[in-house]
C-alpha cells in the first residue's frame, strides 16, 4: 500500500509500505476515505516532536472497515466509521467514567512511541486500529466523508473547549488563534448560545474566515487586543476564552488576561513544557484555568446529531483536498498558513 512516512524535519516521502495485519482479536483494519492535517502533525513535521524516521503519520480520519478480528462485535467489513484519534480500551477506571483520554492504554495513531507502542498513522491506504469496538463509531452513508472527517479528533476537541469551559447562553467567548481548532471552538460556541465570539489571529485570512462565520475579528497586530476585548464587555472581559494556540507561556498569560473576573480560561493549545502561572491573579480574580485535549468517543454521540441535523458543517472550513501523492505539497500549504484546513484523499 502507499503510506506518508515521515523522515525528519519537512521531510515527508510518500511510500509503498507493507499492509498492516490483525494483531489481536479487539483489532479492525479501516481503509481511510478521508484523513485531516492536524495542527499536531504539523508539530511532527517540523520536527518538535520527534517519530521513529519511515513511520506513518496522520490521526484524523473516516473510512471503510476493511476486516475485523474475531474478538470485534459490533463492526463488520463495509461500515462506514470514524476513528477516534485517541486510543482507548473502553474498560480500565477512566474509560468507564467516560474519561477516554486518561485511558491507562491510552494511544494516539501516528506520533511515533509517545505512548509505548509506536501505532502507524491514517494518511495511508489501511490502517490497523485497536479496541475497535471502541474505537469507531458508525456514520451513515449519506453524510459526505468533509462533515464528519474532523468528528475523529478536531471537532470534538474545539467541542471539549467550549462545553468544559461551561458555556452558558448568552456568554461572550473570545478565541486566542483562529486555526481550525479556534474555527470549530467558535462554532461549537455559537450553537450553544454565545451572544458574541471574537476571534483574534495575525492572520487577515484567517480572520476573513472568521467573519464568514459570523464572528468579530481582532488581529493582534493591529490593535491591543486585551483593550478591545474589554470595550467589548464594558470592561469585564470575556466570560470564556479559548486559548488555541499553545506553546508559550506569553500566550497562557495573554488568554488569562483576556479572561473576566470569575472566568474561564479553557486551554486547548497544545504544550509542552512548564511554565510560571500569574497564581496570584488568578486566586485574587477567581478565573478558572482549564485544560482539555478533546474527547473523540465521549462527544461523538452528541456531535453526530448536530451533524445530521445541519447545526454544524465542518467542511466550510476545508480549504485544500489533495491525494495521498500530493500530501507533502498540503502540509507545506498548512504550515505556510496558505491553507486553513487541509484534508488528504488516500
Ligand atoms: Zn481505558
Amino acid at each position: 500500500m502507499k503510506a506518508l512516512k515521515w523522515y525528519g524535519p519537512y521531510d515527508l516521502r510518500v511510500e509503498e509500505s507493507e499492509e498492516p495485519r490483525i494483531v489481536n482479536e479487539t483489532d479492525a483494519l479501516v481503509r481511510p476515505t478521508l484523513a485531516g492535517i492536524c495542527g499536531t502533525d504539523l508539530h511532527i513535521y517540523k520536527g518538535y516532536l520527534q517519530i521513529i524516521p519511515g513511520n506513518i503519520i496522520g490521526h484524523e480520519f473516516v473510512g471503510i472497515v476493511e476486516e475485523v478480528g474475531k474478538g470485534v462485535k459490533e463492526f463488520s467489513k463495509g461500515d462506514k466509521v470514524v476513528v477516534s484519534c485517541w486510543v482507548a480500551d473502553g474498560k480500565c477506571w477512566y474509560c468507564k467514567r467516560g474519561y477516554y483520554t486518561q485511558c491507562v492504554n491510552i494511544n494516539i495513531f501516528g506520533i511515533g512511541p509517545l505512548y509505548g507502542e509506536a501505532l502507524q498513522g491514517a494518511h495511508a491506504e489501511l490502517v490497523r486500529v485497536p479496541y475497535a469496538d471502541v474505537m469507531l463509531y458508525k456514520i451513515p452513508e449519506n453524510i459526505p466523508d468533509e462533515k464528519v472527517v474532523m468528528l475523529s479528533d478536531g471537532l470534538p476537541a474545539g467541542y471539549a473547549g467550549i462545553v468544559e469551559g461551561g458555556i452558558k447562553a448568552g456568554d461572550i467567548v473570545t478565541i486566542l488563534g483562529f486555526g481550525p481548532i479556534g474555527a470549530v471552538a467558535g462554532m461549537c460556541a455559537k450553537i450553544l448560545g454565545a451572544s458574541l465570539i471574537i476571534a483574534i489571529d495575525v492572520i487577515e485570512e484567517r480572520l476573513k474566515i472568521a467573519r464568514e462565520l459570523g464572528f468579530k475579528t481582532l488581529n493582534a497586530k493591529e490593535v491591543d487586543v486585551a483593550e478591545e476585548v474589554r470595550n467589548l464587555t464594558d470592561g469585564r472581559g470575556a466570560d470564556l476564552v479559548i486559548e488555541a494556540i499553545g506553546g508559550s507561556e506569553e500566550v497562557l498569560r495573554k488568554a488569562i488576561e483576556l479572561a473576566r473576573r470569575k472566568g474561564t480560561v479553557s486551554v486547548l493549545g497544545f504544550h509542552v513544557h512548564d511554565y510560571n502561572l500569574p497564581a496570584g491573579q488568578l486566586w485574587i480574580s477567581e478565573k478558572r484555568l482549564i485544560f482539555s485535549i478533546g474527547d473523540p468517543i465521549r462527544y461523538r454521540y452528541e456531535l453526530l446529531e448536530l451533524i445530521k441535523n445541519d447545526r454544524i458543517d465542518i467542511s466550510k472550513i476545508i480549504t485544500h483536498k489533495v491525494s495521498l501523492n500530493e500530501a507533502p505539497k498540503g502540509f507545506e500549504l498548512f504550515d505556510k498558513k496558505v491553507a486553513f484546513k487541509v484534508v488528504i484523499k488516500p
